[in-house]
């Protein structure tokens, strides 16, 4: 027998029953001692939600909800698409905010009609900004959207011409001529409209929409430059999203009191160096001199004093987390969320209500909102005969044998044709 084995055992149990012993009373009671008389039913509805159920719930008129469809990085990941914001405001108007690689995914999850979410605004072209954007726009014909895309985004303020908004845009168009130029005739093509909009970026505080009650303003960001951030004020209510940017005087002004304020929130330098594998100097200018990194964020966030901030773009991890939200308590004691993908807020004008989504992983498009129009006889893209040389003539019948079953159960007359 180790008496030593013992007797070290022995004072760890004491030394446990002492601590338990100096625990202070918990003076817990549960809901059921106070309230025995619960409404939950065991065939109806639950009449809370911990969680919020997209397309379930109704926006109160006075109302606005933001959904994070993104809130990571330029680093991909399962977890975390790059910056994306879905604002949506009782009024019925929707807006998203940036639309960085990862999010398309994350946006159709919510199950939304194209038709209502036509409108991005873009605070710069990176890639963790607007990289999902061609696939937002491209897809548009087979998800049932009907309606021109919208995209508002920087440009002017003495930056290149060639790395403006429109010229992104003409780039993209043109990487996509073959894809658009083939489908014609055989999908609704309205949606390959593109309409974009510029806005001044190094204007302070300027109007860059204004309609139907809603005023979104852009301040410049410190992001390179061409970068900036937006005010939206809708219903008496403030929402402000940064984007990329260091601290700057124009946030912290134009962006004070906020109702809901989402700002960037990098990982401290020695955590990214060792998370990212970036040498000391890649991370300390990741950090310091192109992004806000925590204590910068926290030490916005006390000087901004809006109602209610989001802290978003870092890997959100059960290892991180608690050594940004140390950085960021360190200069800051408000309230703030640590974003994550799905993160919802519920905005009114007395308060903030923070929740998950639930959301779906099998989406199919949702139905058109507008009638079909798809354009026929001369319109339709022909493929050339030497291609269609390859088609073998065993599956002409095969193909009208499909047709005929269609046409018999569905009551109409569509003919198998290869060619117009
Ligand atoms: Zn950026
Ligand atoms: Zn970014």
């Amino acid at each position: 027998m180790n008496w030593k084995l013992i007797l070290t055992f022995m004072t760890g149990v004491a030394a446990t029953v002492g601590l338990l012993a100096a625990l202070p009373t918990l003076d817990f009671q549960p809901v059921e001692a106070k309230n025995p008389k619960s409404k939950w039913s065991p065939t109806k509805p639950n009449p809370t939600f911990d969680v919020y159920y997209p397309g379930t719930e109704t926006l109160a008129p006075d109302e606005m909800r933001v959904i994070a469809c993104g809130s990571g990085m330029p680093m991909p990941r399962l977890k975390q698409a790059a910056a994306c914001f879905l604002v949506e405001l009782g009024n019925g108007d929707k807006f998203i905010f940036d639309m960085g690689t990862g999010s398309m995914e994350r946006i159709y999850a919510l199950g939304i009609p194209l038709d209502y979410i036509d409108k991005v605004f873009l605070t710069h072209l990176h890639m963790d900004h607007m990289g999902d954007l061609q696939g937002f726009y491209m897809y548009g014909p087979q998800n049932n959207r009907s309606v021109p895309l919208r995209v508002w985004g920087p440009g002017g303020g003495g930056t290149r011409p060639e790395w403006s908004t429109k010229t992104a845009m003409d780039s993209m168009l043109k990487t996509w001529a073959w894809m658009n130029g083939t489908l014609v005739g055989t999908i609704d093509m309205r949606s390959a409209a593109l309409k974009v909009t510029e806005y001044d970026w190094s204007k302070v505080n300027g109007v860059i929409y204004d309609h139907n009650g809603v005023v979104i303003r852009s301040i410049p960001a410190i992001h390179f430059e061409q970068s900036a951030s937006f005010i939206l004020e809708w219903n008496g209510m403030k929402l402000a999203y940064m984007g990329d940017s260091l601290p700057n005087k124009w946030w912290i002004k134009h962006a004070n009191g906020a109702d809901l304020a989402i700002g960037e929130c990098f990982l401290p330098a020695a955590l990214a160096a060792k998370k990212w594998s970036f040498t000391g100097q890649e991370a300390l200018n990741a950090v310091t001199t192109i992004h806000a990194n925590a204590t910068f964020a926290g030490k916005v966030m006390a000087m901004t004093k809006a109602k209610h901030n989001v802290a978003y773009h870092f890997q959100n991890d059960a290892d991180t987390l608690p050594v940004v939200m140390n950085a960021v308590e360190q200069v800051y004691d408000g309230p703030v969320d640590y974003a994550l993908d799905f993160m919802v807020w519920n905005v009114t004008k007395e308060g903030v209500r923070t929740r998950m989504a639930v959301p779906n992983h099998e989406a199919y498009p949702t139905p058109p909102l507008h009638e079909k129009k798809v354009a026929s006889g001369g319109d339709r893209y022909q493929t050339p005969d030497s291609v269609l040389a390859g088609w073998p003539e065993e599956f002409n019948v095969v193909a009208d044998k499909i047709y005929a079953d269609f046409n018999k159960k569905h009551g109409t007359n569509y003919k198998f044709q290869l060619k117009k």
